[in-house]
């Protein structure tokens, strides 16, 4: 197999992270544009390092990212940077004749009452999610500006639709997390603190579909290789499980044996948002991380890196 140069865009963030650990096991050479070098929402700066470096694919993972409380209160940064870096390096690719681009998006982009499991042509067919629609009409303008140049210029631009991910190098401020994470830091510190009951926001029944990090990324690398349609592509783990249900689990990984308190004064956001993953499943791919395993890799890695985390809002543990 030839070795190739690849740009990941956001290295440094989870998804980031594990495709360029998934391409270096795989030989390819990984490009990487730290934030002090190229800012991502900055256009000049994008289609000068692009053009300088003009790698054989890109695989786009930057983004501005959160889970329910973070999208619901920063609305005009998820949408701007998000949208600035979308249309960045979209744009910069096609300027400097990068023909091969794999753009990740979310299953936010679907309507909050679209068919379940979601389908990839359940796209743009009502209304979204208000918690994260910012973010959703942003990911949808990416795979719409994919499709565009495809189109018009013939460039051979995917895009990927992962459901709610986790894994190493997840993020665990509580103030910008996503549910997982927060419930290892919140269950890991009740139970270093002897505390007896964790806060668990909303009702508990929303239902969430959850992939680990490095699975997603064989799905994408898979993707590169395999997959060349105008039409998105899903990916996800094919199973949901109740966020009452994911914070038994996620207790029991960390060993808390507390009480969970439902906090119903914060939002549920979309009732259930599990993806249909036939076409990616009949091409070949397929998870191979259990939720379990998942978990239990998350804590260690959480443990192993807990005195580096930014921390900044404090203990979680009233
Ligand atoms: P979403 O899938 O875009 O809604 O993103 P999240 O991962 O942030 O939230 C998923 C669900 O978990 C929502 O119903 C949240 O209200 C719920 N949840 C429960 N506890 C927490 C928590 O501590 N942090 C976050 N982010 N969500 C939580």
């Amino acid at each position: 197999m030839t070795r190739r140069r690849i740009w990941v865009a956001g290295h440094k963030g989870m998804v980031g992270s594990a495709l360029t650990r998934c391409l270096e096991k795989r030989g390819d050479e990984v490009l990487k544009a730290d934030r002090s070098v190229v800012d991502l929402r900055n256009q000049i700066a994008v289609e000068v390092w692009l053009k300088q470096n003009r790698p054989d694919a890109i695989l786009f993972a930057a983004a501005k990212v959160g889970g329910i409380y973070a999208n619901d209160t920063f609305p005009a940064e998820f949408i701007y940077d998000n949208l600035a870096i979308e249309t960045n390096i979209i744009h910069s690719a096609h300027a400097a004749d990068v023909n091969r681009l794999v753009f990740l998006g979310s299953s936010c982009i679907y309507p909050k009452f679209a068919p379940q499991p979601i389908k990839e042509e359940s796209l743009l067919t009502g209304p979204l999610e208000p918690t994260n629609e910012w973010y959703a009409i942003a990911k949808i303008a990416g795979i719409k500006l994919c499709q565009a140049y495809r189109k018009q210029y013939g460039r051979r631009y995917i895009s990927v639709m992962p459901c709610n991910l986790y894994g190493t190098h997840d993020n665990f401020d509580l103030t910008t997390s996503h549910v997982l994470p927060a419930l290892i830091r919140k269950f890991h510190e009740a139970k270093i603190a002897g505390g007896k009951r964790v806060v668990v926001w909303g009702t508990g029944a929303p239902l969430r579909e959850f992939l680990h990090v490095d699975d997603l990324a064989r799905g994408v690398v898979f993707c590169l290789d395999n997959y060349d349609e105008y039409q998105h592509i899903n990916c996800g783990a094919g199973s949901e499980i109740s966020i009452a249900g994911l914070a038994r689990t996620v207790a029991r990984a960390v060993g808390f044996n507390g009480e969970l308190v439902f906090d119903t004064t914060k939002p549920d956001g979309t009732p259930r948002k599990l993806m249909d993953s036939s076409r990616i499943l009949e091409l070949g791919w397929k998870p191979e991380i259990s939720l379990e395993e998942g978990i239990a890799d998350s804590y260690r890695w959480f443990l192993a890196h807990e005195e580096d985390l930014p921390m900044r809002y404090g203990k979680s543990v009233a």
